[in-house]
């Protein structure tokens, strides 16, 4: 392997001949990823001399289970062909193995072949190329994979109230955005146009959403490994495998006395993401970096008047929307967070899935995992 320095960032090539993993699945988007697959990606990878293996998944948690037993040794990367929804069951099936610590430095790679493509949207950012259509997306992701350039990849573990533990490497998000989310799964047939068309019924009628916020920011003394007592026990007892959640306490007690709590329990949104791009028109966090270690917190508190969602919306394609100066928005950067809606029922979504609702938290582990990139 030969190390290649980029401003800010150290990238290792991967060895060559190549031989990677593509998991694909065939329902993702608008339905049409294999033959996207076949006409877009399939070859240039011939070109760039790099060999795989196609597996089409047959239902959900296929590729989960299969990453979870495969032998990872045959593989220089494990490659997912459809939106974020898969990379998370990737990423899951890696950490709840026995060799986790070991089975997680696989690169990853992502094909945009979903509706939901926020980590493809995000490398295309970092490597500094303007917005494209979703095609032109899915050639970019295409010429990454085959440069092959390994960049580290944060991950946060999510701590749910049924004691599971979930490794999440995009987002948690709750309120208006969760809504609108799993609310657009029946615009699928329109692409990643879903976002876009979900959010602009949801501004109809708008929803507060109640609950308790609170936070450990970077600049915290506490918030090094350091200065943590080591001797803490893990706060989720039934997840086996994985790192240490040393900033958290367990759910049922209150977070440490000196993180933030937010005062105010009437939000529009909560969005805690780790990359840049919520979906592909939406730059949600501009200043997040695959591997910066820190969660990039947004919410909006009730109160903004539909029209000021509607600016903050059409803002956030470019990313502007944190430069609005609307005293409802709140954008903080942090280690940990716990929220705890009062409402019985709700939508929370990790990576845009849907997980238990309920009391949740969450702590960035930097540089965890490895994806090509850049
Ligand atoms: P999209 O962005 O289009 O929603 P995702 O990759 O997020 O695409 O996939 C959507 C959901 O489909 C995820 O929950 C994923 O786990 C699930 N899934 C993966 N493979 C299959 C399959 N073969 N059949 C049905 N669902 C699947
Ligand atoms: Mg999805």
């Amino acid at each position: 392997m030969s190390a290649i320095h980029f401003p800010g960032a150290i990238q290792v090539e991967v060895k060559r001949p190549l031989m990677f993993l593509i998991l694909l699945n065939p329902h993702s988007g608008k339905g049409h990823a294999h033959a996207l697959f076949n006409g877009n990606v399939q070859g240039m990878l011939q070109d760039a001399g790099i060999q795989h293996t196609l597996i089409i998944t047959e239902r959900q948690n296929h590729a989960r289970e299969l990453v979870r037993e495969a032998d990872l040794s045959q593989w220089d990367a494990l490659v997912i062909m459809s939106g974020d929804g898969l990379l998370f069951e990737v990423v899951n099936g890696l950490m709840e193995r026995e060799d986790w610590e070991e089975a997680i430095q696989t690169p990853l790679g992502v094909l945009p072949g979903g509706s939901g493509n926020a980590l493809a949207a995000s490398i295309h950012h970092y490597s500094g190329l303007q917005a494209v259509s979703s095609e032109e997306l899915l050639i970019s992701c295409g010429f990454i994979l085959c440069k092959g350039l390994v960049s580290q990849l944060d991950l946060t573990s999510v701590c749910l109230a049924s004691s599971q533990r979930l490794f999440s490497f995009l987002s948690l998000a709750w309120g208006f955005v969760a809504d609108v989310d799993i609310e657009s799964e029946k615009y699928r047939h329109v692409g990643a146009a879903r976002f876009t068309v979900g959010t602009m019924v949801r501004l109809a009628s708008p929803r507060v959403y109640r609950g308790k916020l609170a936070y450990l920011p970077i600049e915290d003394p506490m918030s090094q490994p350091s200065l943590v007592d080591s001797t803490q026990s893990n706060p989720s007892p039934l997840s086996v495998f994985g790192p240490t959640d040393f900033l958290l306490n367990p759910l049922n007690q209150p977070v440490p006395g000196h993180w933030t709590v937010v005062q105010d329990e009437d939000f529009v949104l909560v969005v805690a993401m780790y990359q840049s791009h919520l979906a592909k028109d939406m730059l949600a966090a501009p200043a997040s970096r695959l591997d910066d270690g820190i969660i990039h917190l947004i919410y909006v508190k009730a109160g903004i008047s539909r029209r000021s969602l509607l600016r903050l919306f059409l803002a956030m394609e470019n990313g502007g929307h944190l430069n609005t100066n609307c005293p409802h928005v709140v954008y903080v950067k942090v280690k940990a967070l716990r929220l705890e809606p009062y409402s019985p029922k709700g939508i929370i979504t990790v990576d845009g899935e849907l997980v238990d609702y309920g009391p949740v938290q969450a702590q960035i582990h930097g540089s965890l995992a490895r994806l090509i990139a850049g």
